[in-house]
C-alpha cells in the first residue's frame, strides 16, 4: 500500500503533530472531543517535504488524494465546491510541528467565483456578507500565492473608504465591497497578466502550494532560527469549512487564552470582534473589545465558549490559546494549542497547575522553556525611580502586552532598530503597529510600542515570545511614521529622544528610568529553581573572572566555578603594567621580578573567589591567550614599558614585533606557555595554593579543593611537563605553610588529539573540561573571530542550521566529547568531567552533556538559572542511574 498523505479530522488525533503539524493534530483532537469543529482534512507535513523533492510540485498520487478527501468533505458536510445550489467554501491553513504564528500563510474564503458569490448573496439574503468574503479572498489570494504586496489593495480599500467617507471596513456596503472585488481583480490582472482563477480545484492547489511555498519564505526561516525547529519538519496543510463571523451583528470571531500569557493569572483573556472574519483582530484593522464583553453581545455562545475552555485545559492539562468564530450566534472553535507565554506567566502557571493538581512537579518543568527564564533575569525599573517618574513622567498610557521594563532612545523603523542595536544602542521601537517583517528590527530594540492592536495584536505576541518589552495599542499617540515622529500629551517625541515602557503597567514614559537586576530566589521562580535543583544529576557551575562575577553566579544558583580565566585578571589598568614587564622581558630574573608583581594580586583575585563560592569547588585556568594581546599599542605606553624595564624604546618594539603570529589562535598559547616559560605556572600555582591555605584557615568547616587546569593540552607528555611544575611547587608551599591541603590538576579538552588520546592524557589529567569554544574551532577547522563573516551564507544554503559556536554541534564535536569521557573514564573511572564552552548555557548542549554522562556544565552567570532548569529536564527526560 502506498503512503498516507491526507488525514480527515476524525483519522488524527493529538499525538500526530509530526505528522498534522500542531494546528492539525488539535484540529483532529477537539473534533474526537466532541466540540463545535467546521470538518475538514489535513495533508501531512510528509506532503510538504515530498514537494520540495518533486521539485516544488504536488505529485499525481498526492494530488488524487487530496481530491478524494474534498470528496469525503463534501459528503459529510452536504456542499460542493463551485456548486450552483449549496456551495463550499474552505480556509487552507498551514501548520507546522511547532506552533510559527503569522509566519506561513492562510487563505480563507477559497471556492468563490463570480457565480458562487451571486448565489450565496441570494440565498442568505446577505450581499453585504457574499462580497465581503470575495473580496478577502482576492485579497488573501493574490497576496500569498501570487506574492502580489498586499498594500495595493489596502490603498484601494482606504480610497474607498474616503471616497464613502466612513472609517472603518464595516461600514462598506454590499455595492462598495462588490466594486472593490472588481478592483482587486482588474490590479490582480494588471499585477500578473491572467484573469483571477475562477475554478475553485485550481484555486485549492495553488493555495495548497503556496503553504508549502510559505515554509522556505524569509520571516519562516528567521522564526525558525530563532526557536531551534528544523527545516526538514515541513508544514503541514489543513483544509477546513469556513465558519462565517463576517454574517453580520449576530456573528463574529477571536482569541482567548484560559490564563493571562503575560501574567499567568487564571481566568479567561482574550479579544473578540463582532462581525469580522480571521485576522481582523490580531490585525488591528479595530480596536476588538475584551473577551468578557462577548458575555453581554452573545450570551450563549459565550456560556458554551466558557465549557470548552474548562475542557480544553483540563484535556491539555496547561493554558490554552484558541481561535473562535461565531456564525448567526453559533460557535466554532477554530484551533486551540498549549499558549506561548512569557516565562513570568510560565513559572506562574507551572507552580498554579502543581497547586491545582492538574500535573506533577516533574510535568511543571517540562512545561517551561528553559531558554525564556532569560527575561526573568532581565532587570526592572528601580523602585524609586519609577516612583518619580510616575509623578512626572507619565506621558501615556497603552495595553501592557508583555512585560518588562525598557529604556531607550526612539526609532521609528526596524532597519534602524537593527543599524543601532547592532552599534550596542539601546532602543525603543516605535510604530503604528508591527508586522513579521519587523522582527529582525524588535529583536534589536528594548521595547517596542506601537498605536494600534491589543493583546494578541502581532507586536504583543512577538514581543512576549522574544521576552521583549512590549506596550501597544496606544491610541493617544498622533504618528507620524514616514516623518519620523510622533506627538503625545501635547509633546513631540523625535527620533532619538529618551523613551520608558514599563511593559506590565503599559505606562509611558518620556525619560530615561534606572534599572535593577532581578531575583531569582524569591516567589514562583524561586520555587521552579528549587524544584529544578530537586531533578537534576548535572552540577551547574559558572564561568567566573572576578570576585564580583562568582556572587552573582552564586546568588543565581551556580555550584561552583567551572571556570575563571586567568588572563581576564589583567584588563585592569593599574594591572596591565606588570603584565606587560612579565611579556617582555628578556632574561628569566626579568621575568621573575614581574611575576612577583603580579603574585600577590592574583592570590587576592583566587581569595576572592573562594569566598564568594563559600566551599564549592573553584576550577582555575592558567593563563591561556597569545601573549601579543597584552602589549602596548601606544606609543606613551610602549616609553612608560621601556622605562620601568630600563630598556630602549627600540628593544621594547623588537620584543613586540617578535610576539607577532600569523596564526595566534593556533600559536604560541595556552600550555605552550609554561612549556617555553615554566615561572609563568610556578607564580600561578604559588598564588592559587597560598590563596586556598588562607580562606580555608578563615572558614575550617569548607572544603576546599582548588582545581588547577591546564589549557590547551594535546599530548600527554606535555602534561605531564606542566603538572610536574604545579605539583613541585604546590607541595613545597603546602609543606612551607605546614597544612593539609588536597588539590587537582586537571586540563581543558580543546584540541581534538586530546579528546582521542583522552585515554592517554587521563593517565595524568585528574580531571577533564571541555572547553568547546576551541574544541568547535579547532574541530571545524574555522575561528569563532572569522565565521561571521560566511556563516550567513551557509545559513543561507541550509549547510548548517545553527552556529556551531551557540548550539554544540552534537554529531562531530559532540562525538569527540563522548569519545573523550569514555577514554578518560577507562583510565581514571571517577575523573569529573564538565563543559565551560559557551554551550554550557544552551538547553540543548545541556541536554546532550547529560546524556554523554558529563558531571557537570559551566555558563556564565546569567545563564546558570537556564542550565539548572534544563538540566533537571534532560534528567526528566532520560533519568540518570
Ligand atoms: P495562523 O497560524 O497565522 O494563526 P490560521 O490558519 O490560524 O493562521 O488562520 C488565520 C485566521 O483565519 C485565524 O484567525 C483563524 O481563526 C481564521 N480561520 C482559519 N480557518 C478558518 C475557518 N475555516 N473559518 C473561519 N475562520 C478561519
Ligand atoms: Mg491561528
Ligand atoms: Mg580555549
Amino acid at each position: 500500500m502506498s503512503k498516507k498523505y491526507v488525514y480527515m479530522f476524525k483519522e488524527g488525533n493529538g499525538k500526530m503533530r509530526e505528522l498534522l503539524g500542531g494546528k492539525g493534530a488539535n484540529l483532529a483532537e477537539m473534533t474526537n472531543l466532541g466540540l463545535p469543529v467546521p470538518q475538514g482534512f489535513t495533508i501531512s507535513t510528509e506532503a510538504c517535504t515530498q514537494y520540495y523533492e518533486d521539485g516544488k510540485q504536488i505529485n499525481k498520487d498526492i494530488q488524487a488524494e487530496i481530491m478524494e478527501n474534498i470528496d469525503k468533505l463534501e459528503k459529510l458536510v452536504g456542499k460542493k465546491f463551485g456548486d450552483k445550489q449549496n456551495p463550499l467554501l474552505v480556509s487552507v491553513r498551514s501548520g507546522a510541528r511547532a506552533s510559527m504564528p503569522g509566519m506561513m500563510d492562510t487563505i480563507l474564503n477559497l471556492g468563490l467565483n463570480e457565480e458562487v458569490v451571486e448565489v450565496i448573496a441570494a440565498k442568505s439574503g446577505n450581499p453585504r456578507w457574499a462580497w465581503d468574503c470575495y473580496r478577502r479572498f482576492i485579497q488573501m489570494y493574490s497576496d500569498v500565492v501570487m506574492e502580489v504586496g498586499k498594500k495595493y489593495f489596502e490603498q484601494l480599500i482606504d480610497k474607498m473608504k474616503e471616497k464613502k467617507k466612513v472609517t472603518q471596513d464595516v461600514e462598506l456596503t454590499a455595492d462598495d465591497l462588490k466594486e472593490l472585488a472588481s478592483q482587486f481583480k482588474a490590479e490582480y490582472k494588471a499585477k500578473i497578466g491572467k484573469d483571477f482563477p475562477t475554478d475553485p480545484k485550481e484555486q485549492l492547489f495553488g493555495a495548497i502550494k503556496a503553504v508549502f511555498r510559505s515554509w522556505d519564505n524569509p520571516r519562516a526561516n528567521i522564526y525558525r532560527m530563532d526557536h531551534d525547529i528544523p527545516y526538514s519538519w515541513g508544514t503541514a496543510v489543513n483544509v477546513q469549512m469556513m465558519a462565517f463571523g463576517n454574517m453580520g451583528n449576530d456573528s463574529g470571531t477571536g482569541v482567548a487564552f484560559t490564563r493571562n500569557p503575560a501574567t499567568g493569572e487564571k481566568g479567561l483573556m482574550g479579544e473578540f470582534l463582532v462581525n469580522a472574519q480571521g485576522e481582523d483582530v490580531v490585525a488591528g484593522v479595530r480596536t476588538p473589545m475584551p473577551i468578557a464583553q462577548m458575555k453581554e453581545v452573545f450570551p450563549e455562545a459565550f456560556a458554551q465558549f466558557e465549557n470548552v475552555c474548562k475542557t480544553l485545559e483540563n484535556h491539555y492539562r496547561d493554558m490554552q490559546d484558541m481561535e473562535f468564530t461565531i456564525e448567526n450566534k453559533k460557535l466554532y472553535m477554530l484551533q486551540t494549542r498549549n499558549g506561548k507565554r512569557t516565562a513570568a506567566a510560565a513559572i506562574k502557571i507551572a507552580c498554579d497547575l502543581i497547586d491545582e493538581k492538574m500535573i506533577s512537579e516533574q510535568e511543571a518543568l517540562m512545561q517551561i522553556d528553559a531558554k525564556s527564564l532569560d527575561m526573568l533575569l532581565h532587570p526592572t525599573f528601580d523602585t524609586k525611580a519609577l516612583k518619580d517618574a510616575d509623578k512626572n513622567n507619565v506621558v501615556g498610557k497603552g495595553i501592557a502586552a508583555s512585560p518588562g521594563a525598557a529604556t531607550g532612545t526612539i526609532v521609528f523603523t526596524a532597519e534602524d532598530a537593527v543599524e543601532e542595536g547592532k552599534k550596542g544602542k539601546k532602543v525603543i521601537l516605535v510604530r503604528l503597529e508591527t508586522s513579521p517583517e519587523d522582527i529582525e528590527g524588535m529583536k534589536y530594540a528594548q521595547g517596542i510600542l506601537t498605536v494600534r492592536g491589543g493583546q494578541t495584536s502581532h507586536a504583543a505576541v512577538v514581543a512576549r515570545g522574544m521576552g521583549t518589552c512590549c506596550v501597544s495599542g496606544c491610541g493617544d499617540i498622533k504618528m507620524h511614521e514616514e516623518e519620523k515622529y510622533f506627538e503625545l500629551a501635547g509633546k513631540t517625541f523625535r527620533e532619538g529622544d529618551a523613551l520608558s515602557l514599563d511593559g506590565s503597567t503599559g505606562n509611558i514614559y518620556d525619560c530615561a528610568i534606572k534599572t535593577v537586576p532581578a531575583d531569582p530566589n524569591s516567589g514562583y521562580f524561586g520555587r521552579i529553581m528549587s524544584l529544578a535543583d530537586k531533578y537534576k544529576a548535572l552540577g551547574v557551575r559558572t564561568n567566573a573572572d572576578t570576585p564580583s562575577d562568582a556572587k552573582q553566579a552564586a546568588a543565581f544558583g551556580a555550584q561552583g566555578i567551572g571556570l575563571c580565566r586567568t588572563e581576564h585578571m589583567f584588563f585592569d589598568a593599574d594591572r596591565i603594567g606588570a603584565f606587560r614587564e612579565m611579556i617582555c622581558s628578556d632574561t628569566v630574573e626579568e621575568r621573575e621580578a614581574a611575576l612577583a608583581k603580579i603574585e600577590p594580586m592574583q592570590q587576592a583575585d583566587f581569595e576572592g573567589l573562594f569566598e564568594a563560592l563559600g566551599g564549592y569547588p573553584v576550577t582555575i585556568r592558567f593563563l591561556d591567550p597569545p601573549l601579543h594581546e597584552f602589549v602596548p599599542t601606544e606609543e606613551a605606553d610602549i616609553k612608560a614599558l621601556a622605562k620601568a624595564q630600563n630598556k630602549s624604546v627600540k628593544r621594547i618594539h623588537e620584543i613586540i614585533d617578535s610576539l607577532h603570529e600569523f596564526n595566534p589562535m593556533m600559536g604560541h598559547r595556552g600550555c605552550r606557555l609554561t612549556v617555553t616559560y615554566p615561572e609563568i605556572a610556578v607564580m600561578q600555582t604559588k598564588a592559587i595554593i597560598k590563596a586556598a591555605i588562607n580562606v580555608k584557615k578563615k572558614h575550617s568547616a569548607w572544603n576546599i579543593v582548588p582545581e588547577i587546569m591546564i589549557p590547551l593540552t594535546g599530548e600527554v607528555k606535555e602534561m605531564k611537563f606542566v603538572k610536574d611544575i604545579v605539583v613541585k611547587t604546590a607541595d613545597a608551599e603546602i609543606k612551607a605553610a605546614g597544612v593539609k591541603l588536597k588539590y587537582e590538576v586537571g586540563t581543558m579538552i580543546e584540541i581534538p588529539r586530546a579528546a582521542i588520546t583522552a585515554d592517554e592524557i587521563a593517565t595524568e589529567a585528574e580531571f577533564f573540561c571541555f572547553g568547546t569554544n576551541d574544541l568547535t574551532q579547532m574541530t571545524f577547522g574555522f575561528s569563532r573571530d572569522d565565521a561571521g563573516k560566511f556563516l550567513g551564507a551557509y545559513y543561507g544554503a541550509k549547510i548548517y542550521e545553527s552556529d556551531p559556536f551557540a548550539r554544540l554541534d552534537q554529531k562531530g564535536v559532540g562525538s569527540l566529547m563522548k569519545t573523550a569521557v569514555e577514554l578518560g573514564r577507562k583510565t581514571r573511572p571517577n575523573m569529573h568531567c564538565g563543559i565551560c564552552g559557551e554551550h554550557g548555557g544552551d538547553p540543548s548542549s545541556v541536554e546532550f552533556c547529560h546524556n554523554i554522562g558529563l558531571s557537570y556544565v559551566s555558563c556564565s552567570p546569567y545563564r546558570v538559572p537556564i542550565a539548572r532548569l534544563a538540566a533537571a529536564q534532560a534528567n526528566i527526560k532520560n533519568p540518570r542511574k
